[in-house]
């Protein structure tokens, strides 16, 4: 029998994507899965796929944007548990557009799933985390565009940079708790994420090189599944996982941030050339 037996995990968006590939790894290992999305089909989906690993899947229908809902799905959480082991605050959205032709109501949109989501994720659950005496663990699903701010996504690079910082902040501040907390950086990942995503064309970036992008370059949502089980067994605050090239430009930009700088100008000038010159 696993170590995992009899453990508790609480997923946000776990109906798509890295969350249902998440709660498939959790699963495996006999975790007991709580479940939320906005879409109850693909959530229903995901636990007709878990009926064979034979761990307990409670389904709930909260949207991570409404705290009352949050903190009702965390007393609805305790009714079926006594303490959570592990909360991923995963569900999310992208955004693309260049900062002054997203309106007010799309950075809201963004901030509100992005980052409050995780906020009052993890308001309506550190009761149940810091009850677990065995230590527990926040994982964050930010992305490495919480790491380098790359141009044409200022909404969605503002969302995630204040989910690694808090991440950052929150894992010295709960350490006293027994509790760890890991921001898990994704790069490229082919999900339903673009078709869920607001995009609006940047350049020669275009809806349809986007999806293409994604489609030809993104690796499976299973490894970065695969990576936050990982990350449950470890101390690291920061994971980057399937980061691709923009590996290279975070190390750049640790080690010598002018030239990274100067980078992004000439990747992001080429990009818009056309538009800029006509
Ligand atoms: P996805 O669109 O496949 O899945 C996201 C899921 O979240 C969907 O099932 C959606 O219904 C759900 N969701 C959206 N809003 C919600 C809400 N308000 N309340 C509850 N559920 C909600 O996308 P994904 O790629 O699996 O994204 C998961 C996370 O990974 C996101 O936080 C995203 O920013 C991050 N990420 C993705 C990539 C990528 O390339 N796909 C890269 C880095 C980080």
């Amino acid at each position: 029998m696993s170590d995992h037996h009899k453990r508790t995990v609480v997923i946000t968006g776990a109906g798509s994507g890295i969350g249902k590939e998440t709660a498939l790894a959790f699963g495996a290992l006999g975790y007991s899965l709580h479940l939320t999305d906005i879409n109850q089909v693909a959530l229903q989906e995901v636990k007709s796929l878990l009926a064979k690993t034979g761990c307990a899947v409670h389904l709930y229908n909260y949207d991570v944007t409404n705290s009352e809902q949050m903190n009702l799905f965390a007393k609805e959480f305790g009714q079926n548990e006594l303490y959570l082991d592990i909360l991923c605050n995963n569900a999310g959205i992208g955004v693309g557009s260049s900062f002054e032709e997203l309106d007010l109501d799309g950075w809201q949109r963004v901030m509100n799933i992005n980052f409050w989501g995780v906020i009052y994720g993890i308001r309506a659950f550190l009761p149940y985390l810091k009850k677990n005496l065995r230590g527990a663990h926040i994982i964050n699903v930010a992305s490495m565009s919480g790491l380098v701010g790359m141009p044409g996504m200022s909404a969605y690079t503002c969302s995630k940079f204040a989910v690694v910082g808090l991440s950052e902040s929150l894992a010295s501040e709960l350490a006293p708790f027994g509790i760890k907390v890991t921001a898990i950086c994704p790069g490229i990942i082919n999900t339903n994420i673009i078709k869920n995503s607001h995009l609006v064309s940047y350049g020669s970036l275009t809806d349809e090189v986007v999806a293409k992008l994604y489609q030809r370059f993104g690796a499976h949502p299973r490894s970065v599944a695969k990576d936050i089980v990982k990350a449950a067994k470890s101390n690291r605050v920061i994971k980057l996982s399937r980061p691709g090239p923009m590996r290279f430009l975070y190390w750049i930009k640790i080690f010598c941030h002018r030239f990274f700088i100067w980078s992004i100008k000439w990747g992001s000038a080429r990009l818009t050339k056309d538009r800029i010159n006509g």
